[in-house]
């Protein structure tokens, strides 16, 4: 099981909505840096549950980037 999560999220900074592909290495309770297609800030993805067709994840802004 090699393949890639898409997800569709909503940039917590301009609230854009585009697909992010999330790596199936990771695993529940880690985070990594995605930046926002559109706006290019960095958003925190933090993977919440996953298993072999799911994938929850919460997005969270990075502090000293909410300009
Ligand atoms: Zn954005």
């Amino acid at each position: 099981m090699n393949e890639l999560f898409e997800k569709e999220i909503n940039c917590p900074y301009c609230w854009e909505r585009f697909t992010i592909a999330i790596e199936p290495s990771l695993e529940a309770g880690e985070s990594y840096i995605e930046d926002c297609y559109v706006c290019c800030r960095p958003i925190d993805i933090y993977i919440a549950k996953i298993n072999n067709d799911h994938v929850e994840i919460r997005i969270n802004k990075i502090e000293g980037n909410e300009f």
